[in-house]
Parts: C-alpha cells; sequence; structure tokens
C-alpha cells in the first residue's frame, strides 16, 4: 500500500550526489564543513551525512544538544544570545563557543575560556537577496560591527565567524565579498587560528564551479596560515526532498484550483516569507493548475503549474526541493494534518520514519 500523504520524501541517492560534492570541496579546499541544524534537523539521516562532514553548528541550545548527541564530530556552539539559565549547559555540549557580541563574550568568557572561543563579526557588507535574511541590514544585532571594540577583546578570541551569505549561487561575487573581508579584517586574521564564512554559499547548485571556490578558499587558508570553515544548512539538502501531496478538490474560478492535503504555511512557510513558488517537474504540458493548500489562509498557494493530463481528486502531486527550512518551521496551524517523514533508500524502497497524529497535536498545546 503507497504511503499516506502527506509526507516529506528525503531521497538518499539525492543526498549522496550533494555529500560528493561536499567531499570535493573539503578535499580541494581544505576547508572544514560544518552542518548548521537550522536548515535541516531530520537527525535520522545524520547517519548518512555526518561522514562527509566535520562536525554541525547551532543557533540555539536544542541544535546545539541534537548536533552533540545525534551528529557527532566538532560541535560548534553559535547563538544569537545565550541566557545564564543555559550557558553552563551549552559549554559542556560544545567544542567551539562562538558569541554573538562583545557583551555575550565577555560575561561568559570565564566559564568557556578553556574552549576555542570565536566572535562573530560583522563586516557590514553581504550578499542577500533578501531585507529580511540580510545581516548586514541597518541596525543588524548579527555580529559585532564595532572593530575598536573588537580590537580590546582579541587576545581572547581564536577565530571570527563570518556569515554574510545568502543562497549566493555566485563565485565571482563570493570571492569579491572575500576581497572586502580582507581589506577590512586582513589585520585580525593574521592573529586568528580559525574564519568560518557561515552558511548561504549555494555550492551543491547545478552547474556551481567547486573548484574555484575551492581554490579561493584555499589561497586565503594559505595566506592567512588559518583554518577555514564553512556552515552549509540547505545546500546539504538542495532538491533531495519532496513533499508528497494528494489532489481533495478541484474547484474553479477563472482557474483551475487543486487543493492539496497540505498548507503552504504549515509545511513550506518560506514560500510565504520570501514570496516565492515551490516547484513540480516536469512542470509542462497542456493543463494549467494552482496548486493550493487546505488551510484558511487565502494566500494559501503553492504556486501554479502546468501538468502533461488533467488533474483528477486522488491525483499524487510532488512539490520539489521541500528538504530546507521546512521540516524545521512546520507547525500546526489550523490543525492540518502533519506531513511524515519518509526516506527514499538506495535501493528505491520508502520507509516511513515518523508520523505524526493528533496526540502530537494536542500535546504542542496545553
Ligand atoms: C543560517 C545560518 C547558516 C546556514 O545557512 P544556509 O543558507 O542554510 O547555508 C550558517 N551559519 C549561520 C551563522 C547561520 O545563521
Amino acid at each position: 500500500m503507497p504511503l499516506a500523504t502527506p509526507y516529506y520524501l528525503i531521497d538518499e541517492n539525492a543526498l549522496d550526489r550533494n555529500l560528493a560534492k561536499v567531499d570535493q570541496l573539503r578535499s580541494a579546499s581544505g576547508a572544514k564543513c560544518v552542518m548548521a541544524l537550522k536548515a535541516f534537523s531530520t537527525w535520522s539521516t545524520f547517519a548518512q551525512i555526518a561522514p562527509h562532514m566535520d562536525g554541525s553548528t547551532s543557533s540555539s541550545l536544542n541544535e546545539l544538544r541534537l548536533g552533540h548527541e545525534k551528529f557527532g564530530g566538532e560541535t560548534h556552539a553559535y547563538s544569537v544570545a545565550w541566557s545564564d539559565a543555559e550557558i553552563d549547559e551549552a559549554i559542556s555540549y560544545a567544542d567551539k563557543m562562538i558569541f554573538n557580541s562583545i557583551s555575550q563574550l565577555e560575561r561568559f568568557y570565564d566559564k568557556a575560556k578553556h574552549l576555542p572561543i570565536g566572535l562573530r563579526v560583522n563586516p557590514g557588507v553581504s550578499h542577500s537577496h533578501f531585507d529580511l535574511a540580510d545581516p548586514a541590514r541597518p541596525f543588524s544585532r548579527l555580529g559585532e560591527i564595532d572593530l575598536a571594540k573588537v580590537d580590546t577583546v582579541i587576545d581572547r578570541v581564536s577565530g571570527f565567524m563570518l556569515h554574510c551569505n545568502c543562497e549566493n549561487d555566485s563565485v565571482d561575487a563570493f570571492s569579491a565579498l572575500l576581497d572586502t573581508f580582507e581589506v577590512k579584517l586582513g589585520a585580525y586574521f593574521e592573529k586568528l587560528e580559525w574564519v568560518s564564512f557561515g552558511g548561504g554559499i549555494h555550492f551543491t547548485g547545478e552547474g556551481y564551479p567547486i573548484d574555484a571556490l575551492a581554490a579561493r578558499l584555499k589561497a586565503f587558508a594559505e595566506k592567512y596560515q588559518l583554518q577555514v570553515y564553512l556552515e552549509p544548512g540547505d545546500a546539504i539538502v538542495t532538491d533531495t526532498t519532496t513533499l508528497e501531496v494528494t489532489v481533495l478538490d478541484i474547484v474553479e474560478n477563472e482557474k483551475s484550483v487543486a487543493i492539496v492535503d497540505s498548507a503552504v504555511e504549515a509545511h513550506m512557510l518560506d514560500l510565504l516569507i520570501y514570496r516565492q513558488s515551490a516547484g513540480v517537474a516536469p512542470d509542462a504540458g497542456a493543463h494549467h493548475y494552482v496548486i493550493a493548500g487546505k488551510s484558511c489562509l487565502a494566500g494559501d498557494v503553492f504556486g501554479e503549474f502546468d501538468f502533461p493530463a488533467p488533474l483528477s481528486v486522488g491525483d499524487r502531486v510532488s512539490l520539489l526541493n521541500a528538504g530546507g527550512y521546512t521540516m524545521v518551521k512546520k507547525n500546526w496551524f489550523n490543525g492540518v494534518a502533519m506531513p511524515a517523514i519518509a526516506i527514499r533508500r538506495r535501493n528505491g524502497e520508502v520507509e516511513m520514519i515518523r508520523s505524526f497524529d493528533y496526540t502530537d497535536y494536542a500535546a504542542s498545546l496545553s
């Protein structure tokens, strides 16, 4: 019997394809790659992913603990702000503590000083198409901006974290950003043991020149004699996962609207936040449909696509690229049934690894 929709379907062969690119980048550049769990925390896949990476990085205590317990390797601890209540536990899991500000560094330095200490620095430049996701936006709180203050703590830090890219698919744009970092921060790089360039580099995308990126990173590491880190999140799972849904009804209102057993806001939230469309393959044919969710939100629309044949109630639709920033953001809005999580094994067999029911819904509130 086929699995009941909705469910996220993670494809092991597609993950292998991305992980081979991670291997290529690591070996050609010497850079270490730690997985940013914020983008994807579906830990049943970590046994496949972790051998191709150097560890994980986090944006909260929960992610840090998950990385420590289920990913292994080097566990980098970063959070925009640690609380007094969580700092001791955070330090207990961490191999490196990366503070977002000098005030946090000074507040917790004595507790953390047995570990390598990093500081997130905001160089004031970035590559992002969205103001919402731009760490260099006005009044940004993401990383220390005052270099005169950085001078006062530089002897206490062994590395910087500079996360300034979002979906950057251009090696030239990345390289130009690095040129700017060198002009602004070169004197610090001379003193540091490591620099992390964060995430947001889309090096697993089709046709990305991995060797050119690797050469740039290697030259940088050799020039300053330091270890480069990257923190890919989305890039690890790009085009590995679909959201499998079923058509429940088709209504007509100038266009044919197929309502499916999912909801954009609940299951692919970033499409709404960044006003993007989902994808289907091949998205070709004479039959045009709006694919819409079943929540009561008027704009609950995955996108408009072309299909080779008319859709009918009961038909399956696969929404593409549903791995990054989906499962980590799913929610119970409208009480819409939570998609299960399934893995297509290398031999093609699909295995359900987690499903959710009313008990989970009720347990998420009180
Ligand atoms: C979000 C984030 C990442 C991962 O970004 P991707 O775009 O998913 O690669 C890495 N590092 C930091 C500090 C982040 O905030």
